[in-house]
């Protein structure tokens, strides 16, 4: 019974599996033809390319960035600072110096000293146009400049307090050279020397104080740039060495699925194509690929193609195993309707002897008519398939058949059976004509080529079963007479009884035997006899319907079996039998031959339930009808058995 929550979950499961499915066909491209697959395959290479450039252009750069910071600022910088506080040092020494000297060769000194100082102002005045001025340009390196110089105020800073020292101490040398000139007198010029010397060396002081400290502050800008400069290389190497990795990772997936979708398939189709050159296959074995690409494609036509195979010999091992050549043309016409889908077809068999067709497939019941003239079934050479031997289509050449009669809007393949030279039969598929008229439709077209390798497949098989089936009826069908014989009443006994029974009827046995035909044989020979018995078998056929059947019982014994027989109806038509022989005059030369039958009637089952006991009962009252005079009819009774002695 169907259980709902079941039913769900296995919905939501299958649902997930088609999901997981097609994410999994997106990852790995399975769905796409191999043309776009190749195109992504080379540009995730690309990317990946690009991707490790632009890594190693930033990082080059972050790197290049650092060390320009040091070599083209930071170097400089402190060597400039250097150089200031050399000459501070030197400008102190010399101011004390000329202190000392007290007056000695002091203009000279002083001169020195203001060469000192001005050579510290352009020094700063350089680091200032270093700092400061860096125009806005157009390289990168140029625009980390300017982002660097606004970034170092403190830098600046010290530059301007510097210039306002130099200033200062500039000014303090003037002041000492004007003093000299102004040639106080001795103590007074000493004590205002003095006071200006002081004020000249304070400044010096405090711009060597300002250096030292500067220094101090770019030495630690210096390591902690060095330091970044490090750091950068070595995240750029671990950066370049992880994409490595991930690249190689990622190219040995890609690799591996480009196996998966081109190489597995291709190998295991080779290996189904190497099988099917050997034999060794198993034609129901399928190659699981199911992406949507061309591969997927190749994959779903080479499993289409093993079905096919697969079926059609399949289909051949069951028609040859099949007992009736009917049970074939029943086979091959559900595969028309059921695996091929075709609406419209019939099977006819052609009798080339007689040089009549019949339709042989599907039954004409109900509704059903053939869609040629039924002309054709009495002279196949008509059909013109038959008589040309090739396919006559109405979709290659419209009205080609005259004897086509079906209604408009279908049109006809009809394709021959052609077996031993001979046209054995012909399939006449019928398809839709569509608006215009034109060719057959492509799926109709490919339904027909199937349907066309299906019949050449049945060809052999058909041959051989009507082979059979002509030396079966030659050795059940007794060649003077053409009726049947007793072997075939032994073969078909089931078939005819339990048709019967079925149906609620009863079977009238007449067992017909000639009056003393011996002396026919005796006195007008052989050939008088076989023409006798020739015309008492036309007789009885004459005088019995088509579907009751006539058994050459013995030499000239006949058995008539009147099928589905009404009641009464067994005696009539055996006397009607007796008159017609007893009327019935053969000549032979000048003389006439005359001679009368006597039959011995029964009823099955009414007499009997066994039917061999019936034609038992029925030779019994043929011999009461003997010898109670010949020329006569007689039923059975129960009696006559008794008085037999059986
Ligand atoms: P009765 O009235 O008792 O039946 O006499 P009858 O002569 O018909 O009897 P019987 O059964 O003795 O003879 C049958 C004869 O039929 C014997 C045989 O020569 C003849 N006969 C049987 N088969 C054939 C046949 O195929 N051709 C010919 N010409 N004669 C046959
Ligand atoms: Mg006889
Ligand atoms: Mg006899």
């Amino acid at each position: 019974m169907y259980d709902p929550d079941t039913g769900a979950a296995t919905k939501v499961a299958s649902k997930t599996s088609r999901l997981i499915e097609r994410i999994r066909g997106l990852l790995m491209f399975i769905d796409l033809p191999i043309k776009k697959k190749f195109l992504f395959f080379a540009g995730s290479i690309l990317l990946w390319f690009c991707l490790m450039c632009a890594i190693s252009v930033v990082s080059m750069t972050a790197i290049h960035y650092e060390y320009y910071r040091i070599s083209e600022n930071v170097t400089p910088y402190r060597q400039a600072i250097e150089s200031v506080l050399v000459k501070l040092q030197d400008l102190d020494r010399s101011l004390r110096q000329i202190q000392a000297s007290r007056g000695s060769a002091d203009s000279a000194g002083l001169a020195y000293c203001g060469k000192q100082v001005e050579a510290i102002r352009s020094t700063l005045i350089e680091l200032r146009l270093h700092q400061t001025s860096t125009p806005a340009g157009d390289t990168i390196v140029e625009q980390i400049l300017q982002d660097m110089a606004k970034a170092n105020p403190e830098g600046l800073q010290y530059l301007r307090e510097m210039l306002t020292v130099s200033d200062r101490i500039d000014r303090s040398l003037e002041l000492l050279q004007g003093r000299r000139q102004s040639q106080q007198g001795p103590e007074a010029a000493d004590r205002s020397q003095l006071a200006a010397f002081n004020a000249a060396l304070a400044p010096v002081a405090e711009a060597a104080a300002m250096s030292t400290k500067q220094l101090a502050r770019v030495s630690a800008q210096y390591k902690a740039i060095n330091q970044q400069l490090y750091k950068n290389i070595r995240e750029s190497v671990h950066t370049v060495i992880g994409l490595s990795i991930v690249a190689s990772l990622l190219l040995v997936l890609f690799t591996n699925w480009i196996i998966v979708a081109f190489y597995r398939p291709i190998k295991m189709i080779t290996k189904q194509i190497d099988s099917l050159s050997t034999g060794d296959i198993d034609l129901a074995k399928k190659v699981s690929i199911t992406s949507k690409d061309e591969i997927g494609v190749m994959s779903r036509k080479f499993n289409s193609l093993m079905e096919t195979v697969h079926g059609m010999t399949i289909y051949k091992k069951v028609i040859e195993e099949d007992s009736s050549l009917e049970d074939v043309y029943r086979r091959l016409g559900e595969v028309f309707t059921n695996q091929l889908g075709i609406e419209h077809y019939t099977v006819y068999e052609v009798n080339a002897l007689q040089k009549e067709m019949r339709s042989a497939y599907p039954p004409l019941v109900g509704d059903r008519q053939l869609n040629c003239y039924q002309d054709i079934l009495s002279d196949c050479n008509l059909c013109r398939a038959v008589s040309t031997g090739h396919d006559i289509s109405s979709f290659e050449f419209g009205g080609i058949c005259r004897y086509f009669s079906a209604e408009q809007g279908l049109g006809h393949v009809c394709v021959p059976m052609i077996q031993g030279g001979n046209t054995g039969g012909v399939v006449q598929f019928c398809f839709p004509t569509g608006d215009g008229g034109g060719p057959l439709s492509g799926e109709d077209a490919a339904r027909l080529f199937k349907a066309e390798t299906y019949i050449n497949q049945s060809l052999s098989v058909i041959e051989a079963k009507r082979l059979m089936q002509t030396l079966r009826s030659s050795s059940l069908i007794d060649p003077l007479t053409g009726l049947y014989n007793r072997r075939f009443l032994q073969e078909h006994t089931k078939q005819i009884v339990s048709g019967v029974l079925r149906r609620g009827n009863q079977i009238g046995l007449l067992l017909c035997d000639l009056d003393y035909f011996k002396q026919v044989n005796d006195t007008h020979g052989h050939d008088v006899g076989d023409q006798m018995l020739k015309e008492t078998s036309a007789i009885l056929k004459s005088s019995v319907r088509e579907a009751d059947l006539i058994i050459r019982f013995g030499g000239e014994e006949f058995l008539v079996l009147l099928l589905d027989m009404a009641p009464g109806q067994a005696v009539e038509v055996a006397e009607k039998i007796r008159i017609k022989v007893e009327q019935f005059k053969l000549r032979v030369g000048s003389v006439v031959l005359q001679k009368s039958i006597s039959i011995g009637i029964s009823e099955f089952p009414k007499d009997t339930d066994g039917f061999w006991q019936a034609i038992k009962f029925a030779d019994v009252a043929m011999y009461h009808a003997k010898e109670t005079g010949r020329n006569r009819v007689v039923r059975f009774l129960p009696e006559m058995w008794q008085h037999e002695g059986f």
